[in-house]
């Protein structure tokens, strides 16, 4: 162990910058890696050195295990931080960076592992006891005995991929006449996916909210609790929005949670940061998710109310530093939002966007945080996870920080793509979300397309008046050449202007 002098950050985009930011400030030189589609990218630049690693696609480049230490250990860095996504999970990786000689930034790999299998991890939450979701604990092998234990817990039940992620390697089954089917393409999707084909069923909580704890653990094996967050409101079973701490919870439960979260994580001799994640029920009931041995993309709603910096936690844990905050001496200050701007188009079911960001405005003033790794111009790659941006707010009530998230969400200004922008705005102003009475259907309750229609206001408008007259200028100069691309642009706002 000992100081780490060189940072490589194994991954891209805001979590990159966000990772080598906070290297910076504690002095330790920063090193990107990236591939051909990301030359332009901020983190490239804001690194003190950067490498190429190859080809645009996440195989040959991101996920590419050897060719990072490699470079790791041409550069002489002594660390590797993965960022989350890519090799964050992969324990094979963080081995081999040890091998290498290497500081890896996170868990122990035992830790991933059994974490990365949903099922081991269910099983030591029993032995813990920690609640879990009513369920199978071993892969099913036997489709009667499988079909019996449905029954007895009752439908709708939910299939689930052991090395499932992402919201990714779920199916819900309603009744019995549909299991066997379900189960087959389950376990084919599984699979293919995922490289492993086993899968479990749970009892589909009809109406649950997703409230998680950030644990830290040093190599010393202190463990405290960052406390919660909730992350209810969801497409396809990921998260859009985010805040701490969660509206409903009680100090009672949180601690209850706060100290399952401990117990699990010292079971499995855990250290550096990660995430048990929680379904509670409207009694308030809690029942063990799994667990994310990584930093988490919301995890900034955690530091804005902690006043930690995650990131500067994790690599001073990695050095081999006992955690120097305190159970006793933690508090939660005040209220955090996030929402994460993905270029989708929330009008037409989340469908992934890409195109030109031909303005790109972030919000600023009071409380208001963007971690992001975008600039005007740029092009959004058609690679990687469509999210720009996490636009983050915080206020000393709950309420406060509603009203500055709808303020900045305003004030962001994005022309190029589509965004989950005016659909986060949509749930802000919602008397539901405003009263905490939501849970993980939001969507499916409380949404549907034609609620962002028609909802034009006067800055936008003038902001599109403005660009049809530079589309119209531009094409006046192009027409000679080349027709097509402007007109389609002209045309996109036409779109826009009806709605
Ligand atoms: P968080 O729980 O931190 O919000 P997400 O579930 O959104 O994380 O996943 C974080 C990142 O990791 C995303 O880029 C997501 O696409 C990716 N990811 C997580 N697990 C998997 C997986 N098993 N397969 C593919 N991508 C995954
Ligand atoms: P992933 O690895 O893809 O993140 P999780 O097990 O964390 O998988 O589940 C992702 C989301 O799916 C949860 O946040 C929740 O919305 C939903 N979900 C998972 N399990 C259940 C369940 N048993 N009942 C209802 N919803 C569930
Ligand atoms: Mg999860």
């Amino acid at each position: 162990m000992g100081k780490i002098k060189k940072l490589l950050v194994a991954n891209r985009g805001e979590i990159a910058l966000r990772i080598m930011r906070t290297a910076r400030e504690m002095n330790i030189a920063t090193v990107a890696v990236f591939s051909e589609a990301d030359r332009k990218s901020p983190h490239v630049r804001f690194a003190d050195e950067a490498i190429c690693i190859g080809p645009p696609p996440s195989s040959q480049s991101y996920l590419d295990a050897d060719k990072i230490i490699a470079v790791c250990k041409q550069v002489r860095a002594d660390a590797i931080h993965p960022g989350y996504g890519f090799l964050s999970e992969n324990a094979a990786f963080a081995r081999k960076v040890k091998e290498a000689g290497l500081i890896f930034i996170g868990p122990p790999e035992e830790a991933i592992d059994v974490m990365g299998s949903k099922l081991a991890a269910k099983n030591i939450a029993a032995e813990q006891n920690v609640p879990l979701v009513p369920g199978t604990q071993s892969a099913i092998t036997d489709i009667e005995e499988a079909k019996q234990k449905a029954d007895e817990i009752g439908y709708p039940i939910l299939i689930k991929a052991s090395a499932g992620g992402g919201g990714k390697g779920m199916r819900i089954v309603d009744n019995e006449s549909e299991f066997e089917e379900q189960m087959a393409r389950a376990t084919s999707e599984a699979q293919s996916a995922f490289g492993d084909g086993s899968v479990f069923i749970e009892k589909y909580i009809l109406s649950p909210r997703h409230i998680e704890i950030q644990i830290l653990g040093d190599q010393q094996g202190n463990v405290v609790y960052l406390f919660e967050r909730e992350c209810s409101i969801q497409r396809r079973h990921q998260k859009v929005i985010e805040e701490a701490p969660s509206s409903i919870l009680t100090p009672e439960v949180r601690k209850a949670m706060g100290e399952c979260a401990v117990t699990l994580a010292k079971a499995c001799g855990y250290y550096n940061a990660g995430t048990v994640e929680f379904i509670v029920d409207e009694n308030l009931k809690f029942y063990f998710l799994e667990m994310n041995t990584r930093l988490q993309v919301e995890h900034p709603v955690t530091e804005q109310i902690t006043g930690l910096d995650l990131v500067r936690l994790q690599i001073e844990i990695a050095e081999g530093k006992p955690l120097s905050v305190r159970q006793e001496d933690l508090k939660i200050l005040g209220h955090s939002m996030e929402v994460r701007v993905y270029a989708e188009d929330p009008k037409n079911n989340f469908l992934p966007d890409i195109g030109k960001l031909m303005t790109y405005q972030k919000p600023q003033g009071p409380g208001v945080r963007v971690d992001d790794g975008f600039e005007e111009g740029m092009e959004v790659p058609i690679y990687y996870d469509p999210m720009l941006a996490k636009l983050i707010t915080t206020a000393s009530t709950r309420n406060e920080a509603i009203d500055r998230m709808i303020r900045a969400i305003e004030e962001f200004r994005i022309i190029g793509v589509e965004t989950t922008l005016p659909f986060c705005k949509y749930v802000m102003e919602h008397p539901n979300f405003k009263d905490g009475n939501f849970d993980t259907n939001f969507i499916k309750n409380h949404f549907t397309p034609e609620q962002l229609g028609g909802k034009f206001n006067e800055a936008e408008a003038k902001i599109a008046a403005w660009l049809a007259v530079k589309i119209f200028m531009g094409k006046e100069k192009t027409t000679a050449n080349n027709t097509t691309s402007s007109s389609n642009k002209s045309s996109k706002w036409k779109n826009r202007l009806h709605q």
